[in-house]
């Protein structure tokens, strides 16, 4: 199986796909945390796209493509997490898999309106120690005294209205096209982003269970 989770920032796609690595053993693949440790190790490829990230811009298909493309096994189990952003990177995707012979099974796409994700994605924050996602209001992070997670708790730095605002502009630019090329090739399936983690879950693995339209 090879998925794609689609989607607005916000909408869920990481915890997902973290969900879907503990049950099912997918490797989740994410081209925004690919982003971010390369900026964090301040190679010469995250010095050219840090500055598209921090403004919530998208950082250009080349880069993106140099980055993901290796990490593709052709025999093992994946779910793509905010890639393919644009048409481009879903035909070069494409290209890329057609050239070692295998398809994609199922693109997801994961709805929510604006406003709930622009919510979601302003209050959250992350642990240093662990790398593990809260929310100030629905999943606060514990008590220092707690001691399950030390923190710090740290905010990305495009968690940000303007950025957000920016990446949903963004991405209702692009996301027809990306859901129609799907719908397209028989293989997009819609789950409702607003409902509770563990339902969202559910939806997915219905959903890959759903025999694909020819
Ligand atoms: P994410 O962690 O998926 O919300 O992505 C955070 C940011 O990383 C985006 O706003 C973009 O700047 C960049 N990014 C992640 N994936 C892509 C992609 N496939 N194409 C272009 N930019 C991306």
């Amino acid at each position: 199986m090879k998925i794609l989770l689609l989607g607005p920032p916000g909408a869920g796609r990481s915890t997902q796909a973290q969900r879907l690595s503990e049950k099912l053993n997918y490797l989740p693949i994410s081209t925004g945390d690919m982003i971010r440790a390369q900026m964090i190790a301040g190679t010469e490829l995250g010095r050219r796209i840090e500055s598209y990230y921090g403004r919530g811009e998208l950082v250009p298909d080349e880069a993106i493509l140099e980055l993901v493309l290796p990490n593709l096994e052709p025999s093992g189990r994946w779910v793509l997490d905010g890639f393919p952003r644009t048409e481009a990177q879903a035909r070069a995707l494409d290209a890329a898999l057609e050239r070692r012979g295998i398809g994609l099974s199922r693109a997801i796409l994961l709805e929510a309106p604006d406003e709930d994700v622009i919510s979601r994605v302003v209050g959250r924050r992350y642990s240093l120690t662990t790398g593990r996602v809260y929310h100030v209001e629905q999943d606060p992070p514990p008590d220092f005294k707690a001691r399950q997670d030390e923190g710090p708790f740290m905010q990305r730095e495009d968690d940000t209205e303007d950025a957000i605002r920016r990446q949903l502009e963004i991405y209702h630019r692009e996301a027809s096209i990306l859901t129609g090329y799907y719908e397209g090739k028989g293989i997009l399936a819609t789950v409702d982003a607003r409902k509770t983690i563990p339902e969202v879950t559910e939806s997915i693995l219905e959903a890959l269970q759903t025999p694909r339209k020819s």
